[in-house]
């Protein structure tokens, strides 16, 4: 299979030729279909399977064939449990985004936030966060997640290892009740399947 026979536009095709990527992953063969459907999808894959692009490409599709909204809301939400996650994923998503008009930034914990707040200010389209500093900058009107169309949990296992299952679940009561939901997990323990029933309706599940 083909990066070109999965459906993606020619802006992300450019994109992955410049990463000199030949072949889609397994999980990106499996994910990205369902995902371009509109779908939710639930899927089982450790790091280094190619599981940032299985949801980044997919999503950044998606939002660039709709309308891009001229305050820029943030239109995907991809939450991580960790600082460094979050700036690779950020670091790909600006790399895979390079053709398209989509703005994207990063926010986490540790550091000053004002030059975070003046980048939402300027607005973004995707997000890529940890739960913290998510919930801080919301808490102080700084950011709206009303527009989110597509909400990304990447590395669930080790969200609720880390103790976030409670902001995961004030950051759901932010975002609108009708989105598309991604949910990726290196395991499936009966906590995570719980977590999983609470977020993803009629999910496809794809395993790497
Ligand atoms: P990830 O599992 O998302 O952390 O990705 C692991 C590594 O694989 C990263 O360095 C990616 O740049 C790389 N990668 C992702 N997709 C592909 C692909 N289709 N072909 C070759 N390398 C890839």
């Amino acid at each position: 299979m083909s990066f070109n026979s999965l459906g993606l536009s020619d802006a992300l095709l450019k994109a992955i030729n410049k990463k000199g990527y030949d072949t889609p992953s397994p999980i990106q063969q499996k994910a990205i279909p369902p995902i371009l459907e509109g779908k939710d999808v639930l899927a089982s894959a450790q790091t280094g399977t190619g599981k940032t692009a299985g949801f980044t490409l997919p999503l950044l599709q998606i939002l660039s064939e709709g309308t891009t909204k001229r305050h820029r809301p943030v239109r995907a939400l991809i939450l991580t449990p960790t600082r460094e996650l979050a700036a690779q994923i950020f670091e790909n998503v600006k790399e895979y985004s390079e053709f398209l008009d989509i703005k994207s930034a990063v926010i986490f914990g540790g550091v000053n936030q004002k030059p975070q707040a003046a980048t939402l200010k300027r607005g973004v389209d995707v997000l890529v966060a940890t739960p913290g500093r998510l919930l801080d900058l919301c808490n102080q009107n700084i950011l709206s997640l009303a527009s989110v169309e597509i909400f990304v949990l990447d590395e669930a296992d080790r969200m609720l290892d880390m103790g976030f299952v409670r902001d995961i679940e004030r950051i759901i009561k932010l975002i609108p009740k009708k989105r598309q939901n991604l949910m990726f997990s290196a395991t499936f323990s009966k906590d995570i399947k719980k977590l999983a029933n609470g977020i993803l309706t009629y999910p496809v599940s794809v395993e790497a």
